[in-house]
Formats: structure tokens, sequence, C-alpha cells
């Protein structure tokens, strides 16, 4: 590939410190999330450069931290605004935009009435109280999902939120959080979606799954489902009591976080970490019995990892705690108990169903009775959620094994 083929890019890219060489290392890092040979690198690099200004792109928020925001802000070979800002020509992105008040609300009008756009979604879609649990500029955030979702080629839903309602979504939910593809059958819009796992997810599988976009789906969303690698995951929606089916990235969600983690080998010898700050923590030993989820999670976090490939949880000394899994507060808490009924493999299908034999364990809960109460006794809540409904549910699910 010649330089002066793409130099619009590599001007852009130099006015913010990102080299040639830089970039197209991180075209190979892209090829890689999209499970292609890093041989792919120009192709990608050009599919970037072709997607520049040309495709529109919505970023709407529901329910969330904004953690995955916060996820994409940090990345910086090269930054976010290259990629996704100036490249994509994302037009309307709530927490950085420039845009502000009537400027904003035209932005988006605009970019739904033309059509043709890139709708990324971040966070849950806030269904109770009839949709008032989340409001932008006295408008339902699930009815602005609505239309922009009708209106577009494609949508990703990035994050654990947006994915299945996430630790919004946890029992008892009384905001009414949910995934994105649950609302979307709810309502009939079949756009297609696909799901980017994690708390916060990886802006690496963002900006993989935008590049994916530029490259294959042209004006077609059928050409970008038929030519992205995709796994199907299903689970019950218990706040709309429906089955949902989701799709993810094949190379995202393809093994388990066991299957590639550096500790396995402990793992497989018996060496384990049952206390913190014990020599076998410092011994970097397997955190399984210190509740690592690893084993029943499907991600990528071990290759991938964050900050620019640094480290991710484990690496970091704190055991998975499974936010890439379904409905995954409810599951995996408390996070650092092993759970009794582990899944150790199996299908897809298998994975974190609603009825792993877990739970939120007495400790957690009286904690969560406490912090409630001392936020009551402060005037930060009003009643709150239903304590006594959660602590029936706890006993309930710790009656069907409980965390040993
Ligand atoms: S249980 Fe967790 S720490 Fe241990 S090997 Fe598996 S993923 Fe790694
Ligand atoms: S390693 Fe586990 S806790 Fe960490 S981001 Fe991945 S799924 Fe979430």
């Amino acid at each position: 590939m010649a330089q002066e083929a793409h130099g619009a890019i590599y001007d852009l890219l130099a006015v913010r410190g990102v080299s040639r060489r830089d970039f197209m290392k991180y075209c190979g890092y892209v090829a890689a999330t999209l499970g292609l040979s890093e041989a792919a690198a120009p192709q990608i690099a050009a599919a970037v450069e072709k997607g520049a200004k040309l495709k529109p792109a919505l970023w709407l928020n529901g329910g969330s931290c904004t953690g995955c925001t916060e996820s994409m802000a940090q990345v910086d070979t090269p930054d976010v605004a290259t990629i996704v800002l100036e490249l994509l020509s994302l037009n309307y992105f709530e927490t950085i935009m420039a845009a502000a008040g009537e400027q904003a609300e035209k932005n988006i009008a605009d970019t739904i009435a033309a059509g043709n756009y890139l709708l990324i979604y971040e966070g849950a879609v806030m269904m109770g109280e009839d949709g008032n649990t989340l409001l932008v500029n006295g408008h339902k955030g699930k009815d602005i999902l609505e239309e922009a979702a009708a209106g577009a080629q494609a949508i990703l839903a990035v994050g654990a939120c947006a994915v299945d309602g996430g630790w919004i979504y946890a029992h008892p939910n009384p905001a009414g959080g949910i995934g994105v593809q649950s609302f979307l059958d709810s309502v009939k819009v079949a756009t297609p979606v696909v799901n980017l796992p994690c708390c916060p997810t990886s802006p690496e599988w963002v900006v993989a799954m935008v590049v994916q976009w530029l490259l294959v789906a042209g004006d077609d969303p059928a050409v970008f489902l038929e030519k992205t690698a995709l796994l199907e995951k299903k689970y019950h929606d218990n706040y709309r009591d429906a089955d949902v089916s989701l799709l993810y990235p094949e190379y995202i969600v393809g093994s388990t976080i066991h299957d590639n983690c550096p500790r396995r080998g402990h793992f497989e010898n018996g060496e384990f970490v049952t206390e913190f700050g014990s020599e076998e923590e410092a011994k970097g030993y397997c955190l399984y019995k210190v509740g690592c989820k690893g084993p029943q999670t499907y991600t990528q976090c071990p290759v991938t990892r964050w900050n620019r490939s640094v480290s991710w949880c484990v690496n970091s000394g704190a055991p998975c705690i499974g936010c890439g899994g379904l409905n995954w507060v409810d599951n995996n808490a408390p996070f650092f108990k092993r759970l009794s009924s582990i899944q150790m493999g199996g299908s897809l299908g298998n994975v974190q169903p609603g009825s792993v034999g877990a739970v939120v364990g007495g400790v957690a809960a009286a904690a969560l009775v406490a912090h409630g109460l001392g936020m009551k006794a402060a005037g930060r809540i009003g009643d709150g959620p239903p304590i006594e409904e959660m602590k029936a549910y706890d006993r309930k699910r710790m009656a069907k094994g409980g965390d040993k």
C-alpha cells in the first residue's frame, strides 16, 4: 500500500502524534480481533480511510455509568477522536460532544432523517415508570432508541448494560433496565444488533466492529451479518418475561477466560490463592478459590486486555467477576466467593444460565441493607428497592446451593 494513497489519514494521524507505523500496528491488532491474519492490516487501514466522513454514526446513552465511554476515551493509539469522532463522522455522542441544546437535538434529528447510519448504544434501556426512569430533554430514552434504531443500518450494543441490562438489571431492578435486543424485540424493530460484552466493554472490540462495518457492510446490513463470524446466545429476560436471542462476535466470546488465563497452570496443579494478602497470592497462584469466574465466562479479556493491552483483571491480581456473562451481578455475587455449582466449558447455550446455583450471600445482603439504611437515614434516597423482597430472594437462592 503506497503511503500517498492514504495521505489524508496519515496527515490526520500525524497531527495527533500517531505514526504510520503505529497505525498499521493498530490495524494489525484490529485484524486479530476480527479473527483475520495481520496481513489484512492494509485492507483495514484502507477501509478506515474510506469510511472517513462518509459514514454517519450516533452514540446514544441509556442507563449507565458511562464506563464504556470512559473506556473508549482512554484509547490513545490512535485516540478515540481519531478513530471514531473524526473518521466515522459521529454526529451525536451525549457525554463528549461539543454540541449542546438545540444544536445537539438537530444533529440527532438530521442524522435519523438522512438514514444510512450506524447506531452505537451504551447502557440499559430504561423501562421503569413507563420509561420515565430515563429522560433526555423531556423525551423518554426508550423512545429515542426506538426511533434511532428503526432508521439505523446496524446497531452495536456496547457493554453489559446494553447487552442485557447489566448491573442495572440485577434483582430487583427497580428502574426496569433491560438490554437493547430485548427492547427492540418488544417494539418489533428488526435492525440487526451485535453485542459487545463486559463492564466496561473493550474499546478495541468497539473499534474492530466499527472497522468491520466499514470494511464489509457497504449499505447492506445483511452483508455485515453474513460476513461477521457471530455466535448466538439465548437468555430469558425476567423483566419482560420473554426469551431473547443475542448475537456476539465469535472471536470475542468463543472461548472462556479460563482457557486463555496465564494462571491456568496453577489451576491444573491445584495451586490456589485462598486468602488475599497470602504467600500464595504473592506467588500469582490461581484465583478460583477466591471467587474467580473465569471458567464460566466466555470473553477474550486475557487476549485483548485493557490500556494498550497492558493488563486485565486477573493479571492485576483480581478474580474475574464474570462481567462478560449474562445477568452477571445476580449470577456471580458475592464476587469474591467461590461458586458451588460452577460450570466448566460446555456449549455456549449453557453459559451462565439464570439458574446458576449461586447467590447473594448473607454478608453481602447485610451490607446491602446497611448501605441502604444509611443512605435513607442521610436523606439521599426515598423508600428505595424492596429490601424485604430482596432478602426473601436471597434466602431462596441460598437454599438452592449457596456459596461455599
Ligand atoms: S480460575 Fe481464574 S485465575 Fe484460575 S486459571 Fe481460571 S481464569 Fe485463571
Ligand atoms: S476478566 Fe472478567 S471481570 Fe474482568 S472484564 Fe473480563 S469478564 Fe469482566
